[in-house]
């Protein structure tokens, strides 16, 4: 006899608990065909939510974000470079939260998911919209146009606005008079960090998996800014899905999975345990936030997913320095944006640069390339340098 019928989403994502602020209500109304409301959004709306939150995800960090930062300042286990970088982020922040450099001088790709509920309606082509709401954004603010038109297979031209965006858009059932975003600036460096291994059922212990898994961190290298929000998913119905699983991890939109799997439904699930322990994998691989120490990441999701028996995809990524997603929704009470935080300010520590391991090497730049190379020999990979010239 055949198990019962019952259904789950592969990915359960749970309840919503993002904090919101308000960006109005224009272009947002509730009309009503017989006796249902629908939600009408129009394309003016859309527009300026996307342009609102690549301003946002440009200049401010979430909170907990930021809280990572400031802990690694206070932890005595952080090495004096764990607490230079953290320290250079933190100032770094609050050069962006005044609103004319952004936080990284790599703004990224925008890449942005809308989940549209069926009671939703809307008179235009969406993916127009998002796509004029980045277009604006990038050409206004002081961002830089990183996406290259393949003119033919061989030649390129930078499009001078960052678009093409990514812009994917779904169905949605669960949320159904709710129009749901999140949207990401992904830089090159990071996007370049992820990675897809199709393995086999050998590595599905956790011996075998952390063996692999130290291997694969190690070549992760610092080349993506860390400390990371490093996922992994292990598992998945196919390659592409494995992928934009860990990539929505990185993220922490996954974060509200079920923690535990269903035998019946399959559904994928956080593991909280196998997190933890990954998380103390990286702080033993000695590479740290970026010269070597303890933080080569704020923090691990790993997800797991249901597999075809004769085949494990796993794939691993990365949000890096530039933390830069946010979730929006457009709802019958207006258009909502992710809160960020504006004023960072006071997570920078009363700390001063005197308080760091004073172990910087002064170089002098006024002597020649062959004096500088034969100094820069002498110390070890780690050591923290500063260039100096007179003229
Ligand atoms: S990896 Fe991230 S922080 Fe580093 S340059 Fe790229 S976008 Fe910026």
């Amino acid at each position: 006899m055949s198990p019962t019928f019952s259904y789950s989403d592969l990915l359960p994502i749970g309840d919503d608990t993002t904090t919101y602020r308000f960006l109005g209500k224009e272009g947002v109304s509730v009309v009503k065909l017989g006796d249902r409301e629908f939600l009408q959004v129009d394309p003016q709306a859309i527009a300026h939510l996307t342009e609102t939150a690549i301003h946002d995800i440009n200049h401010y960090l979430r909170p907990e974000h930021l809280q990572q930062l400031a802990s690694i300042l206070s932890d005595p286990e952080s090495s004096a470079n764990d607490r230079f970088v953290a320290l250079d982020l933190l100032k770094n922040a609050n050069i962006a939260a005044g609103g004319i450099l952004p936080m990284c001088q790599d703004t990224g790709t925008a890449l942005v998911m809308g989940k549209k509920g069926q009671y939703v309606l809307t008179t235009a082509k969406d993916e127009v919209a998002v796509a004029q709401g980045v277009y604006d954004a990038y050409t206004k603010l002081n961002l830089r146009y990183s996406q290259m038109a393949p003119v033919t297979t061989w030649e390129e031209k930078n499009t001078g606005n960052n678009l093409p965006a990514q812009i994917e858009i779904y169905a949605d059932s669960d949320h159904q008079d709710e129009y749901n975003f999140l949207f990401i600036a992904k830089g090159g460096g990071s996007a370049n960090k992820s990675y897809l291994y199709q393995e086999t059922k050998a590595v599905l212990n956790p011996t075998s998996f952390i063996n692999w898994l130290d291997d694969k961190l190690r070549s992760l290298g610092t080349a993506a800014c860390p400390p990371y929000h490093l996922a992994i998913v292990i598992g998945g119905t196919s390659a592409e899905h494995t992928v934009k699983t860990a990539k929505l991890a990185s993220t922490h939109y996954l974060d509200n999975l079920p923690t535990t799997g269903d035998a019946a439904t399959g559904h994928g699930f956080r593991d909280l345990q196998l997190e933890e322990d990954v998380l103390a994998l990286t702080r033993t691989l000695g590479i740290g936030a970026q010269f070597g120490g303890k933080y080569f990441c704020h923090d691990v999701r790993v997800v797991r997913l249901p597999r075809h028996g004769a085949s494990l995809p796993i794939a691993i990524a990365v949000s890096c320095s530039a933390d830069r997603q946010a979730k929006a929704k457009i709802t019958k009470d207006g258009i909502f944006l992710e809160q960020l935080e504006t004023d960072p300010v006071h997570f920078m520590p009363d700390t001063t640069d005197e308080h760091l391991d004073d172990s910087v090497v002064k170089i002098d730049l006024n002597q020649s390339m062959d004096a500088i190379r034969a100094e820069l020999s002498k110390y070890p990979v780690k050591t923290r340098e500063i260039g100096r010239a007179h003229v």
